[in-house]
């Protein structure tokens, strides 16, 4: 497969369409960033390297750490798990409420922020030091010694996270939230302020395309453990969306607001884009139109 021939005609259709979509606007700090940005990187099986445009820039990744942070979790917790967080879609948007109170407080997976912020505490509880040991999780599996947070992104979400906070204490509530809701937001907003670059973002998703591997060859989970996140991936992993990726790309993602998205063929490579401009669900408008190119282009998606 000519990869370097594929992205650069991906790159030249996405150019040729308008910037539309907005910039993440309940973020602050989000919202200054150049919506015409655009990168794409694809990472083979063999550990070959192909990007182009703005692949080797830092962006927020926002909720597509929620893949990361329910790896170090599974890894560390197994399937019991399950018992404070469900596998089901939601089909609703990233942040409501509204399917917690007659769930009592038990969220539907992992990836819309209800499930993120119970992950988020079963961290707070498992790790030593959480902001630290995740991020140094983060730079074992990407190989990127020099992955940082933006403090001030953080801050920002600190802020105005008042859906967030909500989430939180309503989950409290129902007791399914065992540290202090603050100290639980505060590592929600941590993970989420971390930057990448595609590259990075490509990286740090290799195990979920190699059996559970990292490239460095470090066994992160099993086979099954991963084959469990990627399918929750393809079912969940852009909120009420998802049936639309799934039928327009055809492979396991995750999204977030920051315009990054990452996604996998397992097995054979890792993708991800960059594009600042979400359309109304809150995913990456040209990041979709990219990866729905790819596979049409290569016949490479898991259907
Ligand atoms: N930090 C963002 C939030 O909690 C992440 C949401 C997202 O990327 N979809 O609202």
């Amino acid at each position: 497969m000519n990869y370097t021939a594929i992205l650069q005609e991906i790159y030249q259709q996405i150019s040729r369409l308008p910037v539309t979509g907005t910039v993440a606007a309940t973020i602050p700090e989000l919202a200054k960033v150049d919506p015409g940005k655009f990168g794409i990187h694809l990472t083979t099986i063999d550990g070959e390297d192909y990007g182009i445009g703005d692949s080797e820039e830092k962006f927020s990744i926002q909720s597509v750490s929620k893949a990361l942070t329910v790896a170090m979790a599974f890894a560390s917790l197994g399937e019991r798990m399950w018992e404070r967080v469900g596998v089901e879609p939601s089909g609703n948007p990233f942040n409501s409420l509204v399917q917690l109170e007659y769930e009592k407080g038990i969220p539907r997976n992992p990836f819309i922020n209800a499930g993120a912020i119970v992950i988020a505490d079963m961290l707070v509880s498992q790790l030593k030091n959480p902001k630290q040991d995740f991020l140094e999780f983060v730079r074992t599996i990407s190989g990127s010694p020099n992955i940082n947070y933006n403090s001030k992104v953080a801050e920002s979400e600190k802020q105005t996270g008042f859906r967030n906070a909500a989430l939180a204490n309503f989950i409290k509530s129902f007791g399914n939230i065992e540290n202090d809701v603050e100290e639980v937001l505060d590592f929600y907003f941590f993970q989420c302020a971390i930057e990448m670059t595609c590259k990075e973002l490509a990286h740090s998703f290799f195990f979920f395309a190699n059996e559970g591997m990292t490239r460095s060859g470090r066994q992160i989970l099993t086979q099954s453990q991963v084959k469990r996140l990627n399918a929750l991936m393809q079912m969940c992993g852009f909120y009420d969306e998802s049936g639309e990726f799934t039928y327009k790309v055809g492979l396991p993602g995750k999204s977030g607001i920051g315009g990054g998205i990452a996604a996998l063929y397992p097995k054979n490579f890792t993708v991800t884009t960059w594009s600042p401009g979400l359309n109304e669900k809150g995913n990456s408008e040209l990041g979709m139109n990219a990866l729905e190119l790819l596979t049409t282009k290569t016949g490479m998606s898991i259907f």
